[in-house]
């Protein structure tokens, strides 16, 4: 048998997950770790792909089935987290059963508490990884206090309209609660429930998270060391850079359109992998864009909008009007793009990796949550580190051409929100070197997991 310490590592199969504990497995690697990563089938064929053969050959790729049909959503969050804890169980179990004594510790996501009692089963060492704010995982830990006080009911329905923790910690409306805020009745139960049981699952573990001490220093101040950030957790501070994990390839052909902008003169417009929007408001989007008169560089997610994204999406004769100064990609090279010299500011759906990549870049915001914990992350950008200028629908949910390009323009005249944007960078920057609050909490969390 190896000596080598050798993790199982097990991301929620979503895209926001799957990145950062991929970035997480190169860290183990560099400090001696083997790593075996397990995805569901679906999203290991499309890593698989989307690396076009060019991915590590030093991390180990495991799969398992979640339940699904080929042709079937898994968008549905709701719909996913009851089918993979229903059907995963097993393929796991077998996994680590079929490689008894290879693996001595088992880092998976909060997200999926039935993962863990697993682990726990088979007698492996568990470690949990919480992918969203710091913030949020402290509000989780409270649910029971938030219903005792009547902020919410038993159901996580709203009551009352602030919640504070602490004093010193960040007011939340409670319609920004991640559960209150998904479109349709299945998913925000499942992911109150989710919430419900990370609180009595890991109400007495160390969890660790992708933030940085710095960055939300109250909460790490009231959980510590209960709550451990070892973040950012990006390829873009590795030092071959080379970003693994991504559900479609990469268009990187952009870094070099954007070679050829001027210095903090592109929006880049990304809204992650979920967010779905309207054609009404995909027009008012590319017009706000153009009219704006600025280089832009936008991703087109395949799916971004009801119905299929083809020509006759874009405002008529849109492409034409903006040739060389818009650029639209399918998927971008996101990290490598926000730390590019030519971007000016991010239009973002505040996913909380967005988040931590624009803010580990000095980008400033305009924010357009879409569902889930993006409001709290909004919250975070505009009110409490004001590094951006939210964006907000009008009477009918529309965000307009007009906000559009007002508030582009306000957030580059706006110095105070470029100062502050760069101070966070120079604190995420200094976190993850050595000496650094996260780089200590890393390794210290690393010769924990040898030592025993
Ligand atoms: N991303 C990317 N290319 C794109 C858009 C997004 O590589 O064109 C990455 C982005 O860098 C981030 C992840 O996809 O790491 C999205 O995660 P986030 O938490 O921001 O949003 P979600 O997809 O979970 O809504």
């Amino acid at each position: 048998m190896s000596s080598s310490p050798h993790a199982l590592v097990f991301p929620y199969p979503a895209q926001g997950h799957v990145i950062p504990l991929m970035e997480l497995s190169f860290r183990l690697l560099d400090r001696g770790f083997k790593v075996t990563f397990l995805n569901t089938d679906y999203n290991h064929e499309r890593v698989v792909s989307a690396m076009k053969g060019k991915g590590s050959n030093q991390i180990r790729m495991a799969s398992i089935p979640d339940g699904l049909g080929p042709e079937e959503t898994r968008s549905d969050l709701g719909r996913l987290t009851e089918s993979i804890a229903a059907v995963m169980p097993k393929p796991l179990e077998n996994l680590i059963m079929e490689e008894k004594n290879k693996f001595t510790r088992f880092i998976a996501d909060t997200n999926m508490p039935w993962a863990f009692a697993i682990a726990k089963k088979m007698a492996i060492r568990t470690v949990a990884f919480f992918p969203s704010a710091a913030g949020l995982l402290a509000l989780f830990f409270n649910i029971t206090k938030l219903i005792e006080n009547g902020i919410i009911d038993e159901n996580g329905l709203l009551k009352e309209e602030t919640c504070q923790l602490s004093l010193g910690v960040n007011p939340v409306s409670s319609l920004h609660l991640p559960w209150n805020c998904f479109h349709d009745e299945l998913a925000r139960k499942a992911v109150f429930q989710t919430c419900f049981k990370t609180a009595e699952e890991f109400a007495e573990e160390i969890v660790i998270c992708n933030s940085f001490e710095e960055l939300e220093k109250p909460i790490f101040e009231l959980y510590s060391p209960r709550i451990k950030p070892i973040g950012p957790l990006l390829a873009t501070l590795r030092s071959d850079a080379a970003s693994i994990g991504s559900f479609w390839s990469q268009e990187r052909a952009c870094i070099t359109w954007l070679d050829n902008q001027l210095p903090k003169s592109v929006i880049y417009v990304a809204f992650g992998s979920f967010t779905v929007i309207n054609h009404k408001q995909f027009h008012e989007l590319a017009l706000g864009l153009e009219l704006t008169g600025r280089p832009f560089l936008w991703v087109v997610r395949p799916g971004f909008t009801e119905g299929t994204v083809d020509e006759d999406a874009y405002p008529l004769n849109f492409k034409e009007r903006v040739l060389g100064r818009g650029h639209m990609v399918s998927w971008a090279p996101q990290q490598h793009v926000l730390q590019h010299p030519s971007i000016a500011c991010f239009i973002s759906h505040c996913g909380w990796n967005s988040t931590i990549e624009g803010v580990t870049n000095g980008v400033p915001f305009l924010s357009w949550p879409y569902f889930g914990d993006q409001f709290f992350d909004q919250d975070y950008i505009c009110d409490v580190w004001k590094i951006g200028l939210g964006l907000v629908p009008d009477e009918n949910g529309v965000i307009r051409r007009e906000q559009i390009i007002a508030k582009v323009e306000e957030l580059l005249g706006d110095e105070d929100i470029k100062s502050r944007s760069l101070a966070l960078k120079g604190m995420a920057h200094k976190s993850v070197k050595e000496g650094g609050s996260s780089f200590e909490n890393l390794n210290s969390f690393v010769d924990a997991m040898r030592g025993d």
